[in-house]
């Protein structure tokens, strides 16, 4: 039995945030298509059972968009139609990520029964001001309810996003939002750094002002030292756990594991291939009813190259860095030494070799893509 990871892509949000260029929909579009929506990812979880018969999923993400938007009923039909058609181990991680002012007793009820045992919560900031800038459909304290229903209904496993870089935000309202967020005690807190993409409402406001990059270094730096200070370890560039709570189904990707992935514009990484399909709930749910999953909108099969690039640019987001040894077991010595002599120039100050491992010190992280362009 293979052990792989499983991602669902839920592409409804209640309204879209300003910054965000996921695929989701938003508004009135979004209210008709859910149950067609869900059918679809039953049908398609039907049609890909049998080539994954030889697969146990030790992790499975149901992601979005917002997958707390879906009903009670639509959740539990999605839950069971997994369980039906996929092995999944009795030890598995299964999370559902979650916005405030969307979940329901009702509903945490329906993802504790069918197996969830993790919940990625969206919070972003405690400052209401800056939740509004963001577009945030939520207030702090709606978010802090939803936070105490479900540790109510039995998730002791609860990670929170926050982020840095936002219009209006200090490094002091940061660690503010840092505090008030850690009194809640939560097992994991993902800290990502705004980026404004083309395609959204910051990206098309010409009057948006940012904190200067060197604010934002100082965010980072200074948030990573306070989430030390509260207990929550840095494991990731943006993810930092209490107790060893790190997100099995992200360090999947981070060590090039293989996952599945269903629904538009989702990515699959099996057998050396990345495949995704397009980015359209229409031709997800017309293919699926013909009986036959969509055609792929990408789908590439890695070279030797291609991996090597992967691995140094996924495992040098982790705290724990390269593995030298492992990097030569696979692309051998020549690729090791050459690895070693690049990184050389940014050793001490941006990464260093510490116990076989390769890594970025705390600055390095913030300048990474630079290096990393160098390394690959
Ligand atoms: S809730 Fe999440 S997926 Fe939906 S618009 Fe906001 S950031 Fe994007």
């Amino acid at each position: 039995m293979l052990d792989r990871g499983l991602y669902i892509h839920i592409p409804f949000c209640a309204a879209k945030c300003a910054y965000c260029d996921f695929y989701s929909l938003a508004g009135n579009e979004k209210t008709s298509i859910q149950s067609d929506y869900v059918d679809a990812l039953c049908r398609s979880a039907e049609i890909m059972s049998s080539e994954f018969s030889n697969t146990v999923f030790s992790s499975i993400y149901v992601g979005g968009g917002t997958p707390s938007i879906l009903p009670f009923s639509l959740l539990e039909k999605l839950f069971a139609s997994l369980r039906e058609n996929f092995k999944i181990s009795e030890a598995a991680e299964f999370t559902v990520e979650a916005n405030p002012a969307t979940l329901t007793e009702e509903k945490l009820r329906a993802m504790t029964e069918g197996g969830v045992n993790r919940l990625s919560l969206g919070c972003q900031s405690s400052n209401d001001n800056e939740l509004r800038k963001l577009s945030r459909i939520h207030t702090f304290s709606e978010f802090c309810d939803s936070f105490n229903m479900a540790r109510k209904a039995g998730i002791s496993n609860i990670s929170v996003d926050l982020m840095y870089g936002i219009p209006l935000q200090t490094t002091d309202s940061l660690l503010r939002s840092i505090s008030d967020i850690a009194r809640l005690s939560p097992e994991h807190i993902s800290l990502y750094g705004l980026r404004v993409e083309p395609d959204t409402k910051f990206g098309r406001d010409r009057t948006l002002v940012l904190p200067s990059d060197d604010t934002q270094a100082e965010m980072y730096l200074s948030a990573v030292r306070y989430l030390a200070e509260l207990g929550y370890e840095r494991y990731e560039i943006s993810n930092f756990a209490k107790d060893g709570h790190y997100s099995r189904h992200n360090m999947r990707y981070w060590e090039c594991g293989e996952y599945l992935a269903l629904g538009p514009a989702a990515h699959s990484f099996i057998d050396s291939v990345r495949y995704s399909y397009d980015r359209s709930i229409n031709a997800y749910i017309s293919a699926v009813r013909e009986g036959h999953m969509p055609e792929y909108a990408e789908c590439t099969l890695l070279t030797d190259e291609d991996r090597q690039e992967e691995y140094i640019f996924l495992s040098l987001r982790l705290e724990k860095g390269l593995s030298l040894d492992s990097f030569e077991k696979k692309f051998g010595s020549s690729a090791k030494e050459k690895l070693i002599s690049l990184a050389k120039p940014y050793i001490p100050k941006f990464m260093v070799l510490d116990s076989g491992h390769l890594k970025f010190t705390s600055e390095g992280f913030l300048v990474s893509n630079t290096i990393l362009s160098e390394l690959i």
